[in-house]
């Protein structure tokens, strides 16, 4: 049997969120792991998404409930601004703009109200200069245009820059090795070639998205995951910028260099269990509200490339809304479960992780503030 594994702290999944957070938990200068049951880092929704950084702006008017929409902009923009200053280098196009377009005056209206309410950046455009500047798009079904501050990035180097520095710091890094939690304190690390070897951490969490419900459940605790398939297709760059509609059935088209990616606001349906096949008639719905923006891309109608995404959310309660919030468990102790909701949001859910963290293992060579003492510590609880 080869050698045990020993360490501080063990992140389980290297998606968004657990390359997010080993950084850091490094930084902060914990002796960190970092495990994943893939032979690649981000090989799950991480890179197979949108690849949109967003600001905040779609979340504003997307998300029925005024006080929901206003929350999740705020920690969508707290994570925008820490992304852009930690990886500028993975904008993908510097000279691109984003636009908002709504199709619905009144749900622009509204939706204006909450960007003013929480700080979103937006310019409203003369409907004649946006055409002018975007004749690619369909003039049919766009009420209003606005400039936004929403960005196409590219994930993979943001990860790379995550990765890099967090080895740089000393974390060990482990692919191709599934971790199965067992007791406080000991999970098994089961390898490729079905090799075991034990893992002893002070503190695991599990970033481990989509995987989290059957691994905890299999433990006793029913982590109330349910899972939303969504498509998003691939065609050809059409169009120098990125635009999105708020209004729910129409589409988003973010640019990456050579191409394109569409999504629709809304696509999302309820699967039992999570895979990445594509449902055909799914993601020509998609394709379909691709082409009611872009009237061009009709061309690809028979050679575009579907791709589906599964979001994990948790149940709140009888018809709970599907969540795009983070989440912060503790099944067992000493074993957290972390949810980053959008990879925009994983510099919040990272930051919420790491000050739980802190307070179960604060150094003591550093003083405590009077009124911790006093009061003990909220984020603790
Ligand atoms: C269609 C779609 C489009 C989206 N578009 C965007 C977007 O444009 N912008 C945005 O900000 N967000 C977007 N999101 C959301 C975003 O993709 C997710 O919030 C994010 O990727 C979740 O990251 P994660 O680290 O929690 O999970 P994951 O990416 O699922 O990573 C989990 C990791 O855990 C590993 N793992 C699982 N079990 C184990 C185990 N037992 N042992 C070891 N490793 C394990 C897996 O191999 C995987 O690498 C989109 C989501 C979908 C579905």
């Amino acid at each position: 049997m080869s050698k045990e594994v020993r360490t501080e702290i063990a992140v389980i999944g290297g998606g968004a969120g657990g390359l997010m957070t080993t950084k850091k938990l490094a930084e902060l200068g914990y002796d960190v792991a970092l495990i994943d049951k893939a032979p690649t880092f981000g090989s799950g929704p991480s890179t197979r998404n949108e690849g949109w950084l967003h600001r905040g702006t779609v979340h504003s008017g997307v998300i029925k409930e005024p006080d929901r929409a206003m929350k999740i902009a705020r920690r969508v923009m707290y994570g925008y601004e820490q992304i852009m200053s930690f990886a500028p280098e993975a904008v993908e196009d510097l000279t691109s703009t984003t636009y908002a377009l709504f199709k619905d005056g009144e749900l622009a209206d509204a939706t204006e109200e909450r960007w003013k309410a929480v700080d979103v950046w937006f310019q409203a455009m003369q409907l004649q200069a946006f055409f002018r500047e975007n004749p690619e798009i369909s003039p049919d079904i766009v009420a209003r245009a606005y400039k936004t501050k929403d960005k196409s990035l590219n994930f993979r180097l943001l990860y790379q820059k995550l990765l890099a520095i967090s080895e740089k710091l000393g974390v060990q890094t482990l692919l191709n090795t599934e971790v199965i939690p067992e007791e406080e304190g000991r999970a098994m690390l089961v390898e490729s070639d079905g090799s075991r070897r034990p893992l002893f951490a002070d503190i695991f969490v599990f970033t481990t998205g989509l995987a989290a419900r059957k691994i905890f459940g299999t433990m006793g605790y029913d982590m109330a995951v349910r899972f939303w398939k969504s498509h998003s297709v691939m065609i050809p760059r059409l169009s120098k910028n990125g635009f999105f509609f708020v209004d729910p059935l129409e589409a988003s088209m973010m640019p990456h260099g050579k191409y394109s990616i569409a999504c629709q606001s809304e696509d999302d349906f309820q699967i039992e269990e999570p895979t990445f096949e594509v449902v055909p008639h799914m993601a020509h719905q998609v394709f379909e509200a691709l082409v009611r923006m872009v009237p061009e891309a009709e061309q690809y109608e028979d050679n575009y490339h579907a791709n589906a995404c599964v979001k994990p959310d948790i149940i709140k309660g009888p018809n709970s809304p599907r969540s795009v919030d983070i989440e912060l468990h503790e099944p067992m102790p000493n074993y957290f479960v972390a949810f980053p909701g959008k990879v925009t949001e994983s510099p919040y859910m990272a930051d919420t992780v790491v000050k739980t963290i802190f307070d179960r293992k604060s150094d003591s060579r550093i003083s405590q503030r009077p009124g911790d003492i006093i009061f003990g510590d909220e984020t603790a609880k």
